[in-house]
């Protein structure tokens, strides 16, 4: 069964819950708490995931962990260059963790295939903007996983959309809390 729904409507307000649930549960929580430095899912990521499965209409019953994982592998392919990374969400969707780092072949070709079809079922449109990520944000705005924001020490890959810095300076010194680590991070 679908549900009439056309990316981030007034529907959709009716399936943000559903999908916080999810985020809350057991395997996803986890997964979050895993990702100290939001590089595989910081708050625009998320939203992006939610936009997808909005587009892809999927029944509130196919919110899984595994089709989050299949939406955060597309997500990267979008948003993200970085191949590590993406292998990390296919881990994290066999194992429901990252202590094993192998992964069968059998099982990432049936993943990439998941991912495949979810991309059909979004007629290919992968490309979600700010405004639409930030319309999924105020459904809920006081939801913990809007307040995974990733340190502009870790920021980069194809993230064009991403609002400018607002430091002005030729140069601004970021810090990431949670790895320490400290770079300088040249503002053209
Ligand atoms: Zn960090």
């Amino acid at each position: 069964m679908f549900y009439p729904r056309n990316d981030v409507s007034a529907n959709s307000s009716i399936y943000i819950s559903e999908y916080l649930q999810l985020l809350d549960g057991v395997i996803i929580k986890k997964f979050l708490e895993l990702d100290k430095c939001c590089l595989l899912a910081d708050r625009y990521i998320l939203a992006m995931i939610f936009t997808y499965f909005t587009r892809a209409q999927l029944t509130p019953h196919e919110f899984t962990p595994y089709n989050f994982f299949v939406a955060l592998h597309l997500a990267h392919d979008i948003e993200e260059d970085d191949e590590e990374l993406k292998r990390a969400s296919v881990i994290f969707a066999l194992h429901g963790e990252t202590a094993c780092n192998c992964v069968d072949n059998d099982f990432y070709q049936s993943f990439l295939r998941s991912r495949n079809i979810l991309l059909e079922r979004m007629k290919h449109r992968a490309l979600v903007s700010l405004g639409c990520c930030l319309k999924v944000i105020e459904m809920y705005p006081h939801h913990s996983a809007w307040l995974r924001f990733r340190a502009e020490v870790h920021a980069g890959a194809n993230r064009g959309y991403m609002p400018k810095s607002i430091h002005g300076a030729s140069e601004v010194n970021d810090i990431c809390w949670n790895c320490n680590k400290w770079k300088t991070v040249l503002n053209n």
